[in-house]
């Protein structure tokens, strides 16, 4: 038997914008290919873009991936601080000859690609200076290229994939380093890589035709290149690729909308993976199922009705304690305060059949953590005219007495006004609703006011007692 060492996986995002999760995606695939293995996950940031990138997208990628609990071993190694380091390796390559300097104006490049165009030839380097014999011109700049074998074939065998064959002749003399000496993404990424003993490297599909090239780097490093798995694309429902004109993109955008972390992992989990016909994985059944040999080949689609679907079935099923500190976050962003009411817990309970992300759980439960400011006006006429003053006096008095303060107890009463009016339960009920939320939706009612309290409910309804009939256009005063 072979023993293959532990693997070690990376995300490596550059900062150059929000964290798509296309991106997340493939860091979720890394990461369970390492926890499933016993492995390492590294977090990389590849900001040497200067120009695009910020520390405010830096900071996307590390809250999206906190907040998916994607928990990363090692990093975040940042590659603007590993300047020194690609200096080095580039040094060593021009002295082996396995790099040089190219000092091809941008003028002579430009005639020569337009050249190619016109002879419907593939623009590439024509390799004037990579056997370069007479003495640069004097004082011009130079990047620095890479020489890539001439011919022969790269063969990538990747784990998704299957085999697939490029040809040296095919490819450039890639530009490693350019005129201000910074290094290029082809370069970094084989440096790091191979400095931080990458096993496996997952990532999107359109990296495919980096890797032949990142394969010959890696070789004239003498290094071992890592195995190679590329990942298809998430596509749109109309079949183009998942965008902003299909709707949210951003990891932090789907928290900001009432997501919970564990629907999105599980949705992304699905989207070109499947064990069975099981949909629902938790995290445990992920780490342990997921076989990156198993992802599609072809690309998948983005569903948002699935994704709703399972953050409802994650908000239902989930220990309440879960979702009640995501809930918290989402009062928050209403400006509630989260312990200005009854336990969150509970209200997870009363609220979780009938939302389907925390956003909404949130705005439906704000009437128990703040004064509702108004009420809905059809609500109002409808339901605290004068009509129902009588029921609303004596639901006050009952509840004032109530004693112990549990639904049963609050069912009770309401059944025991209604019957006492002669009304049905709905014609008690909802004056009351109205009364406490400001409008017609809310939990059953015995839930709502015990969840509201004995002094907020009291309060509420001398209130509503106190606006009379078309209190919903003249707002409230109190
Ligand atoms: N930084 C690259 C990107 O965001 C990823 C590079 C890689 O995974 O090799 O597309």
């Amino acid at each position: 038997m072979s023993f293959s060492p532990p693997p070690r996986t990376r995300f490596a995002p550059s900062p150059t914008g929000y964290l798509h999760i296309g991106g997340v995606r493939t860091a979720l695939f890394s990461w369970l290919h390492a926890r499933r293995h016993g492995g390492v996950f590294v977090l990389r940031i590849e900001d040497t873009d200067r120009e695009r990138s910020t520390e405010a997208s830096v900071n996307v990628i590390l809250e999206g991936m906190r907040w998916l609990d994607l928990g990363w071993d090692e990093g975040p190694y940042f590659q603007t601080r590993r300047f020194d380091r690609y200096r080095e390796i580039l040094e060593r390559l021009l002295e082996e000859g396995k790099a040089y300097r190219c000092y091809c104006s941008r003028e002579r490049l430009e005639t020569l690609r337009a050249g190619q165009m016109a002879r419907k030839e593939k623009p590439r380097y024509d390799g004037l200076c990579r056997d370069r014999r007479d003495p640069p011109p004097e004082g011009a700049a130079h990047v620095v290229r890479f020489r890539n074998p001439a011919d022969g074939v790269v063969m990538v065998d990747d784990l998704i994939r299957g085999r697939v064959a490029f040809q040296n002749r095919e490819l450039d003399d890639l530009i490693i380093a350019r005129a201000d000496g910074t290094p290029t993404y082809n370069f970094t990424v084989v440096v790091d890589d191979h400095d931080m003993g990458i096993t496996h490297v997952i990532r999107g599909d359109d990296h495919l035709n980096n890797t032949p090239r990142q394969i010959n780097i890696l070789r004239a490093l003498e290094a071992q290149p890592p195995v190679y798995a590329h990942v298809p694309m998430i596509l749109g429902p109309d079949g183009k690729r998942l965008s902003k004109r299909h709707g949210a993109v951003s990891v932090l955008q789907y928290r900001d909308e009432g997501y919970l972390p564990e629907a999105l992992l599980n949705y992304l989990v699905r989207l070109g993976w499947s064990h069975g016909d099981q949909e629902v994985f938790s995290r445990e059944e992920m780490i342990r199922l997921f076989d990156i040999r198993e992802v599609n080949k072809a690309a998948s689609i983005f569903n948002p009705d699935k994704l709703l679907w399972l953050n409802q079935h994650y908000l239902k099923t989930l220990e309440p304690a879960v979702v009640a500190r995501h809930l918290a976050w989402h009062l928050q962003r209403l400006d509630l305060d989260p312990a200005a009411g009854p336990p969150l817990e509970e209200v997870v309970l009363a609220q979780r059949e009938r939302a389907k992300t925390l956003q909404e759980m949130a705005r439906n439960s704000a009437f128990l953590f703040r004064e509702p400011e108004g009420y809905d006006e059809k609500a109002a006429d409808k339901h605290l005219g004068e009509a129902q003053r009588p029921i609303l006096t004596a639901l006050r008095a009952a509840l004032a007495e109530l004693d112990p303060w549990t639904p049963e107890a609050v069912h009770a009463t309401v059944g025991g006004v209604a019957e006492a009016a002669g009304l049905k339960l709905g014609k008690v009920a909802q004056p009351l609703r109205v009364a406490l939320t400001g409008g017609t939706v809310s939990p059953p009612i015995d839930v709502t006011v015990y969840l509201l309290g004995r002094d907020r409910t009291l309060a509420r309804i001398a209130r509503a007692l106190g606006a009379g009939p078309g209190a919903g256009r003249s707002g409230v005063t109190h």
